[in-house]
């Protein structure tokens, strides 16, 4: 079964297509195919990129006369191009999209009419990654014509907070009108309480988990019996952990003061919270963790004082995450800077040795795949997993495809 997924975000859209059979591996597999359209460029055409399993790399210039054009490039590179994998669309038997907001959606569903207006309507809460989400499934209707899709929420996994966890202390009418705590990388906060699971050969009922996903866009979250519990994003996903260009949770009362000054309109403190913030607004250097670290040990005050704060705000996150657990056995790391820095997990495990968590640390500066980094000794295991939503929503399409095949 040949199944395609789309990941539309703001600045990028990445796709990949995997070939699966009978049964689920228990592992990711590697996709036949993967290519990225990088949209963060304001001026001149997008890149594209796309790779094969034999290694063929393709890179272009795409004109951006629309998204969608651009788009369609992107996935005609399967079946025309050096990369090409396919003879043809007709091969591609199911299609997964990421769907950044889902509202009240508990699982994926079957794209259908209904869906698709629900993922519009819900395009209100996250204008940019819902429309681009639409416009993906759009793209796919176009040229795939009937083939079946599903859209995988970011937001299902964390239908199980409580009331507490996800209503905000304002007039109850913001309830009403929609306005909670949604959370966010749902699909990759599931997948990694999945895998700690695998790794430490448990059962996930049997886990008690904090889940810290740490890329350009970082969340923090709690597992209780494979159960978010509690979760840093919220309404939309600015709450909570300082990002890349994201301020994270600030005090509201800034931004009644600057609309007050009258220094900014709803759209320029969109821009500024959401682009210009995080580790590039305070480093003014980069939001790439990379440049802002080595920026710091060059002695720049102000990447320092950007990693300072990233690393406090990311400890106080898991720290709040504790009381809606009941004891801790594993903190697991994913996305780029959870996968690829030994300096910021040492730093998190480090605050809490009290509770007798300690890292082993030849593990934690080992460059390798999934592990366990803590010590033989330790109370909690740490385990560093590598983000794999595409594959998650891959198995999630692969599941919908064997329910169609029971109840046609
Ligand atoms: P996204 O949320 O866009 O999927 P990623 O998961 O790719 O983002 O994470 C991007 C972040 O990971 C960037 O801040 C990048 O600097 C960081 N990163 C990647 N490799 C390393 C590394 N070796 N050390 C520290 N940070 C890294």
């Amino acid at each position: 079964m040949k199944i395609l997924v789309l990941n539309s975000g703001s600045s990028s859209e990445k796709s990949c297509l995997y070939e699966l059979g009978e049964s689920l591996p228990e592992h990711p597999q590697a996709p036949l195919w993967g290519a990225q359209i990088d949209w963060s460029s304001d001026r001149g055409p997008a890149e594209l990129a796309a790779r094969n399993c034999r290694g063929s790399v393709l890179k272009e210039q795409l004109s951006v006369e629309s998204r969608a054009s651009a788009v369609r490039r992107m996935l005609a590179t399967l079946w025309e191009s050096s990369v090409k994998v396919i003879e043809g669309p007709a091969v591609i038997d199911a299609v997964g999209h990421r769907v950044v907001h889902g509202g009240d959606y508990r699982e994926a569903v079957d794209v259908t009419p209904e869906v698709k207006a629900e993922i519009a309507r819900l395009a209100a809460f996250a204008p940019l990654h819902n429309s681009a989400d639409l416009e993906g499934i759009e793209v796919v209707e176009h040229l795939l014509g009937a083939v079946p899709q599903t859209a995988v929420f970011d937001t299902s996994f964390h239908r199980s907070l409580s009331p507490a966890a996800s209503v905000y202390p304002g007039p109850y009418q913001w309830l009403e009108q929609g306005i909670r705590r949604y959370g966010f990388h749902g699909i990759s906060h599931r997948y990694c309480a999945e895998r700690a699971a695998q790794l430490l050969n448990r059962s996930l009922e049997s886990l008690q988990l904090i889940t810290c996903h740490v890329g350009n866009g970082c969340s923090v979250t709690a597992i209780r019996a494979g159960q978010s519990a509690d979760t840093t994003m919220g309404f939309t996903p600015l709450e909570g952990l300082m990002m890349g260009t994201r301020s994270g949770s600030i005090d509201p009362g800034i931004l009644i003061h600057l609309l007050r000054q009258g220094a900014y309109t709803p759209d320029a403190l969109n821009r500024v919270l959401n682009l210009e913030s995080g580790l590039l607004g305070v480093s003014g250097v980069s939001s790439d963790m990379r440049k802002v670290a080595a920026a710091a040990e060059r002695g720049h005050s102000r990447s320092k004082l950007a990693i300072d704060l990233f690393i406090h705000r990311l400890r106080s996150a898991v720290g709040a995450m504790l009381p809606s657990l009941e004891r801790l056995d594993g903190l697991v790391f994913t996305a780029g800077i959870g996968e690829n820095s030994p300096l910021i997990r040492a730093a998190v495990c480090n605050a809490f040795g009290f509770l007798g968590l300690k890292l082993d640390k030849d593990q934690n500066a080992l460059r390798q795949e999934d592990r366990d980094i803590a010590a033989r000794d330790s109370a909690v295991r740490v385990l560093v997993v590598h983000a794999e939503e595409a594959w998650a929503i891959a198995c999630e399409c692969w599941n919908a495809a064997m329910a169609r095949r029971v109840t046609p």
